[in-house]
């Protein structure tokens, strides 16, 4: 029986359904890794972005463990009230050290980072400028803080230019961008960026989920990719990709850190990540921090999918990073091309339209240090045949 005042949600996802746009979520019945369970069956995943392997790490297990005999589970209370424990700051003074910033606060997610910076800086009377391809979380952050969003074209700082020339008379401006895009596997170029913004005195803020723990020396992230190290006022970054547990955070200047702690929203009136997850963080950063050779082993493992990928004949398109994006056209090849990847053994997911613009559907290959030689090897010969099948190659 459906009740009335909830017929429209009925229609909707029918019409979600019919339009073969419902999101058909796969549970994973095994640890997160190289390869996951799914249905019962053993496959190779090219899924997820954990992209070091630390998601089932024994020394993050085993932090994780110790975390809860000495400190419990919950943290009890919101940061400012009760919730605030050891952990939370040793981890925030890690992670400064770690992206060599002057500070650092955590939150619950990325998204929730992104949610209490964005309208903490600007507000009704302010403007920012914002990539068009950003993040959702950079989007709702926008819309939040109720102040103008003038949306400038992808990477392209000639725009960007134009724009502020053209967008007078507001109180506070704000620059923001993803450091790495998801979808195309592409970097900002945050140096002209970087350069835009002090020229014009403008507050800059980049997002760089995809690139912590993957860009810079030893994962330390794009600000250390291209050494802007005290020039770029805010980095948000995650802690549920690389670092493979849950968890935000914002790194940069003491002054909007310190600020932060005090009008942060999600910060003020949400809980703290919890001891087990933060102590499982602690040890992921010291790992970074200890060795770059699980950065390396991420990019050497892409270095050859990569180029397997292009001998094979597939477009790959310009991805600069271990995101990678195998382009196939039309939604409905994308689906079953990700359908038929998975009765061969590999979990990889097909991404069509709205996430990416019509006509440019793909299979979005994730790479992770956990792979194995044995493991890549597997997966393009996959690829391979499911190409030939489907005549993409
Ligand atoms: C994944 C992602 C987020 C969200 O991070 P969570 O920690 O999963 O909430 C935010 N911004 C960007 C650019 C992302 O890619």
């Amino acid at each position: 029986m459906t009740e009335t005042a909830l017929a429209w949600i009925d229609e909707e996802l029918t019409r979600l359904r019919e339009a073969g746009l419902l999101a058909n979520i796969r549970t994973i019945e095994s640890h997160m890794d190289a390869w996951v369970t799914i249905d019962g069956r053993r496959l190779l995943n090219f899924c997820a972005n954990n992209y070091l392997g630390l998601a089932n790490h024994p020394q993050l297990r085993q932090a994780a463990k110790a975390a809860i005999d000495q400190y419990g589970i919950g943290p009890g209370a919101v940061r400012t009230i009760a919730g605030t424990m050891t952990l939370h700051v040793e981890l925030e003074q890690r992670l400064a050290a770690f992206k060599k910033a002057e500070a650092c606060i955590t939150f619950q997610s990325g998204f929730m980072a992104n949610l209490a910076t964005i309208p903490a800086l600007v507000g009704q009377e302010d403007v920012v400028f914002s990539d068009e391809l950003n993040h959702a979380s950079i989007i709702d952050a926008c819309r939040l803080s109720r102040a103008r969003v003038v949306r400038y074209a992808h990477n392209n700082v000639d725009d960007l230019q134009r724009r502020i020339a053209a967008t007078t008379d507001y109180r506070r401006r704000l620059i923001v961008t993803d450091g790495v895009f998801s979808m195309d596997g592409d970097i900002a170029p945050l140096d002209r960026i970087c350069e835009t913004a002090e020229e014009h005195g403008i507050l800059l803020m980049v997002d760089d989920a995809h690139g912590d723990g993957v860009l810079g020396k030893g994962g330390r992230g794009i600000v250390d990719h291209f050494g802007l190290h005290g020039r770029v006022h805010i980095e948000v970054g995650t802690l549920s990709k690389a670092f493979g547990v849950v968890g935000g955070l914002v790194a940069g200047n003491r002054t909007i850190i310190e600020w932060l702690r005090q009008r942060g929203r999600p910060f003020l009136f949400s809980s703290a990540m919890t001891a087990p997850d933060v102590a499982a963080c602690i040890e992921a950063t010291k790992m970074l921090q200890e060795s770059s050779e699980l950065v390396e082993q991420l990019w050497a493992n892409t270095a050859i999918l990569k180029q397997g990928m292009v001998e094979l004949g597939f477009d790959i398109g310009h991805s600069q990073t271990p995101i990678v994006p195998v382009m196939l056209g039309e939604a409905p090849l994308a689906q079953a091309f990700s359908r038929r990847l998975f009765e061969e053994g590999l979990f990889a997911m097909a991404i069509g339209y709205p996430t990416v613009p019509l006509g440019k559907a793909r299979i979005r290959v994730m790479n992770s240090a956990a792979h194995s030689p044995q493991d890549l090897e597997q997966a393009l010969a996959i690829f391979e045949r499911v190409g030939r099948e489907l005549s993409v190659i």
